[in-house]
């Protein structure tokens, strides 16, 4: 569809499609959410804070998170930036950094917004094949590597929908070799078991980690995401935010944001048990036959060689198992299924045994 009432761009758009949103009771394994329940902390903070004080704008900054995460990051306050969701900061990182006249540097599996926001904002890009077991080569990201100088990068680890990480001395190669250039690590898996690279913000002005609450702390519905850099990216980020929105974290948002980042205990208790379910869930699939890089995140991206992923998909669906299946070159026999409680993988397991015998 087109409209002669659109700017040019958004006839030349091509949005991101996510992941489906079912009415009907399904096992939903297909969009990275937490199985779990968000921090009870959280939810009673936000509950206390309905109330009057909503008649007010809240902070612009959302200081109450900037102050929270700086303390658990042990990062100053101006080094962090906070927007709703990660997908924002995300936008804003590219149109504040990206917009250079040498292109953009990307994997070529990789998460699939990025090349909507280089359409959205007439940003250059080049995607940089990953390897065929689908490794980051970092030579690949360095000035004197096969693309030349970039204008940007831009990276995912663990790597979506791959679920493959690079070890911090290979972001550090990356960052540390590209000082002509904003680096973006975007770490929304980071806590499933990766290195972050968090601690290098305060060394390297070209280095921002981008963060979601979205994964790890089970808020996909309340839409916080945050960057951590240096001042001069963080100014950048700003200036472009009070440009857009000034006002992107709501406050209930910011409340219940702050107070599930200090609640360690729900954090830490709800992570490592995804990460257990997730290597209990690798072993059963190899088990089956199914073939997957060693996942650090909180899905694990499986193909079957006997077995066409868009049937086994299909199959699924109608047992009333949603994963997700990407139609891309290079990973259209693989499905990306995120980890569930331990019954909800098990039945996963029970149905795909069914779907292979
Ligand atoms: C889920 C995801 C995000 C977005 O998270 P939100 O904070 O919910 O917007 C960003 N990057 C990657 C790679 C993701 O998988």
């Amino acid at each position: 569809m087109t409209s002669k009432y659109w700017s040019p761009v958004v006839s030349r758009l091509s949005p991101y499609t996510p992941g489906e949103q079912p009415k009907q009771k399904v096992i939903k394994l297909n969009t990275n959410e937490s199985p779990y329940g968000p921090s009870p902390k959280a939810l009673q903070a936000m509950r206390d804070a309905c109330g009057d004080a909503l008649r007010l704008y809240p902070s612009f900054t959302a200081d109450r998170v900037r102050r929270v995460v700086s303390v658990n990051l042990g990062v100053a306050m101006d080094q962090v930036f906070v927007g709703n969701g990660s997908d924002e900061v995300l936008a804003h990182a590219f149109n504040a950094f990206f917009q250079q006249s040498r292109p953009l540097l990307f994997p070529d599996i990789s998460y699939s917004f990025y090349p909507t926001y280089c359409g959205l904002y007439g940003i250059a890009f080049q995607s940089v094949p990953v390897t065929e077991d689908f490794r980051i080569e970092p030579d690949d990201y360095l000035p004197g590597g096969p693309h030349g100088p970039a204008g940007g990068i831009i990276l995912p680890t663990p790597n979506a929908p791959t679920g493959r990480a690079l070890s911090l001395a290979e972001i550090e190669r990356i960052v540390a070799g590209n000082p002509q250039c904003a680096v973006v690590i975007d770490e929304a898996y980071v806590d499933f078991g990766a290195e972050s690279a968090v601690p290098l913000t305060s060394k390297y002005d070209n280095l921002l980690v981008v963060q979601t609450l979205s994964k790890s702390r089970a808020l996909a519905g309340l839409r916080v995401g945050f960057a951590v850099g240096s001042p001069e990216l963080i100014e950048g980020l700003n200036r472009v935010k009070d440009s857009f929105n000034s006002y992107p974290v709501d406050s209930l948002a910011e409340i219940g944001a702050a107070a599930a980042i200090e609640d360690v205990e729900h954090f830490e208790k709800t992570r490592l048990a995804v990460m257990k379910t997730r290597d209990e869930l690798d072993a059963s699939l190899r088990k089956l036959g199914f073939e997957a890089p060693r996942s650090l995140t909180n899905f694990i991206f499986a193909r079957h060689p006997g077995h066409d992923a868009v049937k086994l998909a299909a199959g699924l669906r109608e047992r009333g198992i949603l994963v997700r299946h990407f139609r891309l070159p290079r990973i259209d026999q693989y499905l990306r299924i995120s980890i569930g409680t331990d019954d909800e993988c098990a039945l996963l397991v029970d149905a795909l045994s069914e779907l292979i015998a």
